[in-house]
């Protein structure tokens, strides 16, 4: 049985004052809860020990990205083993907008994906097409080269304590959200991609995902939860999914 998972990704957004005011709605929303899912709340870099140090037991730490190396003069960079240093328990890699914004290629997402493995963080994998690949019918090529790219590394155990996140990129920010049967298509052809312990990884789907449309998702047989941006700044609308979930 896989645990329902809703990360909340917040980007390049907030205040600490707009931290703490949301942090402290989700404890609320949540603890009176009955829901199981498991939340994990991915803020930017300087918010990390804060969202750790708000301390609500609900809401696990994840970071938005990671350097591929462990140390050294890498400028701005921060590294696997700092992260897990603030607590951090997730991590996201190979995100739409790292791939397409800073020219990340599957091969250096890999390396990001073992980094984090190496230091005993979760990865939560991002994968999925944009609207030209979808329109000529290579979303499952694109997505297949996307976890080659990972499963090629040969690690030990590469999808123990792993999460994959399909994230169509024509679906990302733009209202515009895949179908259940859609996204259910995709998630399936992941987890046959994910070979013998693809039944027991954590397969989200993000794009878009609000209150409206979080639970017909979720009914899908391999849709196991969310990656959410937008909704995720919006205490409400953020508890109400993470109880559609479980
Ligand atoms: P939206 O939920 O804003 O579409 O963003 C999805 C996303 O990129 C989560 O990582």
């Amino acid at each position: 049985m896989r645990t329902p998972l809703v990360a909340a990704n917040w980007k390049m957004h907030g205040t600490k004052a707009f931290a703490d005011q949301l942090l402290a709605a989700l404890a609320e929303g949540l603890a009176s809860d009955e829901c199981s899912t498991s939340v994990v709340i991915c803020p930017p870099f300087p918010y990390l020990t804060q969202v750790a140090e708000a301390g609500s037991s609900r809401l696990q730490l994840g970071a938005q990205n990671l350097s591929e190396h462990a140390s050294g003069a890498f400028t701005g960079e921060v590294s696997a083993e700092m992260l897990q240093d603030c607590g951090v328990r997730y991590v996201i890699v190979g995100h739409s907008e790292r791939r397409s914004l800073y020219g990340e290629s599957s091969a250096l997402v890999a390396d990001k994906f073992a980094a984090a493995k190496g230091a005993g963080l979760i990865p939560i994998l991002c994968v999925g097409e944009s609207l030209e690949e979808r329109e000529s019918g290579k979303t499952l090529d694109v997505v297949a080269e996307q976890i080659a790219a990972v499963s090629q590394l040969n690690l030990a155990d590469t999808w123990h304590n792993a999460v994959v996140a399909y994230e169509p990129v024509w679906a990302i920010g733009t209202g515009k959200t895949a179908t259940p049967e859609q996204a259910q298509e995709v998630h399936r052809f992941i987890r046959e991609q994910l070979g013998d312990k693809g039944a027991s990884v954590q397969i989200l789907y993000g794009g878009s995902v609000k209150s409206a449309n979080a639970a017909e998702l979720f009914a899908q047989a391999d849709i196991d939860g969310a990656l959410v941006g937008g909704a995720s700044l919006k205490a409400e609308e953020f508890v109400s999914i993470c109880r559609a979930a479980g």
